[in-house]
């Protein structure tokens, strides 16, 4: 079995993915999973979609296999394709069969960008049918035990979920993520990073303040992931103003009056 890359899959992880739940979603999906039910996670980019589904994997002890969907990506790309090996032709699986051959979790993050009809060979997976067709090879292949289908959407993109067709968007069981509330997200940063407790809530804090510039025009706000990635560089030493400046601002804007703004909310709290 190869994967698109044409390494074997990855067997399930062996070590636990550290997640901080926010409510449910952990018995939600547990249920979902037993009871063959695709998932769309809804949420911001950064807001932990990725590291839950990691959790899930580990957690229910299946492989994950992890696509990232873009406008160029074709049904091939998923199912797999013929190629020119020396003198033969071998098949070879893309990712989406290797997750269904192996009773994978597949992940299909930011379905939305990927082409309707790309998008439409997952639907015979996400019914009672349970099955992939593979034209080229004339193979039906039926879902492994295990196999689970999981997507994820960012409402804040350009694309939006009405672009899905009705007929895609109802088959999913929808799981909505938001940041994690404040003492949440401390411990999160807390955790990924080693800093203090103390600092990790003035770098909520300070993200909080930045969330509200949305307001004024700011149109990505800080992730928990940059968040993380700012405590990290603090973590090992980088004077904190610093480290805010390049992890934390500097991806939002380039816009000058937006790089002040946040600046002085920096300078206000450090
Ligand atoms: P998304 O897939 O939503 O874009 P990720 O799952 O990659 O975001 O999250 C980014 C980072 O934020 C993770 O690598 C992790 O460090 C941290 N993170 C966010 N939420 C959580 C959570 N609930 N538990 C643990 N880590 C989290």
């Amino acid at each position: 079995m190869q994967n698109a890359q044409g390494g074997a899959l990855a067997p399930p992880l062996a070590v636990e993915p550290f997640y901080l739940p926010a409510g449910d979603e952990v018995e939600l999906f547990e249920q979902c999973h037993h009871n063959k039910l695709a998932v769309m996670l809804k949420g911001p980019t950064g807001c932990g979609k990725t590291r839950f589904v990691e959790h899930m994997a580990w957690k229910l002890g299946r492989p994950l296999v992890t696509i990232s969907c873009h406008d160029d990506l074709t049904a091939s790309d998923l199912i797999g394709r013929y190629l020119i090996r020396h003198d033969r032709t071998i098949w070879q699986d893309g990712p989406l069969t290797a997750a269904v051959r192996a009773g994978a979790l597949c992940y299909l993050d930011e379905v939305v960008e990927a082409r309707q009809d790309t998008v439409v060979v997952l639907h015979s997976l996400t019914d009672y049918r349970r099955t992939l067709s593979i034209d080229k090879t004339g193979e039906m292949l039926e879902a492994a035990p295990g196999f689970q289908l999981v997507v994820s959407y960012n409402p804040g993109y350009q694309r939006m979920l009405k672009d899905l067709k009705p007929s895609t968007r109802q088959r999913f069981v929808t799981l909505d993520f938001e940041f994690p509330p404040p003492d949440r997200e401390a411990e999160i940063v807390v955790r990924e990073s080693g800093i203090e407790p103390s600092q990790a809530r003035a770098l909520v804090e300070l993200a909080h303040k930045l969330r509200g510039l949305q307001d004024r025009g700011l149109a990505e706000v800080p992730s928990t992931r940059l968040l993380v990635a700012t405590a990290q560089l603090i973590g090992r030493g980088i004077p904190v103003r610093r480290a805010c400046r390049v992890a934390l601002i500097a991806p939002l804007s380039d816009d000058a009056a937006l790089v002040g703004a946040m600046t002085d909310l920096v300078e206000l709290t450090f």
